[in-house]
């Protein structure tokens, strides 16, 4: 349903004023919800599109580089194991510049296993004094949790 216009407004009986403002202030929130939207797709797709150019310019160049390491060692006019060497320590030299990758949790195992150095201390309600209490220091009984302090 598009906005209502003027002389629709005018003519039709069935739409009050106070009706016809309120779907055309709908109306417009709507169209700006859906340019916001647009606009979010829009970046995420130039995002997209420089990943994937960025992707192939990889692809050229480690083909090139390649070809280039391989015609030099077949060339034979160089030491293979020099060669070797001068790119590992160049690219070890090239990677400590890098900025650094974010350090959190990478998997799910190790978000568990950092879990697992800081005891998580649950609280539970004791069934007969309603105190919380820690978990650890309540008995389970046949109506719940039921503090050391609270004999059964
Ligand atoms: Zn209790």
């Amino acid at each position: 349903m598009g906005k209502i216009g003027f002389w629709q407004l005018l003519l039709d009986d069935r739409v009050s004023h106070w009706e016809a403002q309120s779907i055309n202030a709908a109306h417009d929130a709507a169209d700006h919800a859906a340019s916001t939207a647009e606009a979010a797709q829009f970046k995420a797709h130039n995002t997209e599109t420089r990943v994937n150019n960025m992707a192939r310019e990889i692809v050229f160049l480690r083909t090139a580089l390649t070809v280039l390491v391989k015609t030099l060692k077949d060339s034979k006019v160089l030491d293979e194991r020099l060669l070797d060497a001068r790119l590992e320590a160049a690219i070890e030299e090239a990677t400590a510049s890098l900025p650094k990758l974010p350090t959190g949790p990478v998997s799910m195992n190790e978000v568990l296993a950092s879990k697992q150095g800081t005891p998580v201390s649950v609280k539970l309600t004791c069934i007969r004094c309603r105190n919380q209490v820690p978990a650890s220091s309540t008995l389970m009984s046949q109506d719940g949790p039921m503090c050391e302090r609270c004999p059964a």
